[in-house]
């Protein structure tokens, strides 16, 4: 008996050390895998290590590549700026002086040279309104823009404005009807923004429009506003362009086959100045038929100074 249990332990301690074995052997491949993988993680850890710093550089870069390119564009914004103000006085003393030889304030001139004095005068004044509209735009980017409040008379910036257009217009056999004069009213604003808008829509009235064509606006309010009309018979506005009309630079491929004097500019900053007070800018066109466009001030704005 004492045999057989003897030979019963020795079996089973035999195979307890088989097991162990194997357990070891397991352990030694589970020791490897380890290592392994503990290398890997150190390699994936080393290339970690690269690609921050290689991020951390790239990233300087750029912070380095963004200031040169913010430096450029104050440069540019600054050049712009001073060649537009540069041009400024030129440009309105050509247009004092044009407006006089067109009316014959030098000697009497032939109704052909009238012609292109006129033709001389209308492309100084578009220069004029190009070069404000680069200082706006230089102004709005840059928050520079102030705006002054003022008891304003929009039936007497309109009638300013079609005098300083109308030789050329005459010339063209464009009519400009100005409706609403019978109710006349006031309201608080800041007259020189607003000029520059109604001369803005003015302008694209009668640059737009053919030969002898008609222009009509009014001038209404209601009991919260006060609201602008201008409708013309011009070349109207395709479907396709009406959603870009106000974005910076546009100019619809119709307007461009028409006419060469433009910036796309004049409705981007018109909308912003109207948005401003509190009012709102819209239009509704056909092509070939025409274009009106609208805009609305509100009444109760508070005044900031005297007048316009
Ligand atoms: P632009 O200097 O080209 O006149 P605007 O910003 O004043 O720039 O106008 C943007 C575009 O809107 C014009 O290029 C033209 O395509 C269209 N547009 C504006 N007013 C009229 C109009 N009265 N009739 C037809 N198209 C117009």
């Amino acid at each position: 008996a004492y045999y057989n249990i003897h030979r019963l332990q020795t079996t089973q301690l035999k195979q307890l050390k088989a097991e162990h074995e194997n357990d070891i052997e397991l352990l030694l491949i589970r020791d490897r895998q380890l290592s392994d993988i503990n290398s890997r993680l150190m390699r994936s850890n080393q290339d970690l290590e690269s690609s921050t710093k290689m991020l951390i550089k790239k990233d300087r870069d750029l912070v380095a590549a963004n200031q040169k390119l913010i430096h450029i564009d104050e440069l540019k914004s600054d050049f712009v700026t001073t060649v537009a103000h540069q041009l400024r006085t030129p440009l309105s003393g050509t247009k004092w002086i044009l407006s006089m030889l067109s009316k014959g304030e030098f000697g009497p001139i032939t109704e052909e040279e009238r012609q292109y004095v006129l033709k001389a005068y209308d492309s100084n004044n578009r220069m004029i309104i190009l070069v404000n509209e680069l200082l706006d735009i230089d102004r709005l980017e840059n928050d520079k823009i102030q705006y002054v409040f003022g008891e304003t008379d929009l039936f007497a910036i309109t009638d300013d404005v079609v005098v300083e257009l109308s030789p050329s217009v005459g010339m063209r056999g464009i009519t400009i009807k100005i409706e609403g004069r019978e109710n006349p009213f006031k309201i608080v604003a800041d007259g020189q923004k607003i000029r520059s808008v109604i001369q803005n829509l003015l302008d694209n009235a009668t640059k737009y429009i053919p030969n002898a064509g008609e222009i009509s606006i009014k001038i209404e309010k209601d009991e919260k506003q006060a609201k602008f009309t201008i409708k013309d018979s011009g070349i109207g506005i395709p479907s396709r362009a009406h959603e870009k009309i106000f974005t910076l630079f546009y100019r619809a491929p119709n307007a461009t086959q028409t006419e060469t004097d433009g910036s796309g500019a004049g409705l981007y900053l018109s909308k912003k100045i109207i948005k401003k007070h509190g009012g709102d800018m819209w239009f509704e066109s056909e092509e070939g038929k025409g274009t009106t466009f609208y805009f609305t001030i509100p009444f109760g704005l508070k005044a900031n100074s005297k007048e316009r």
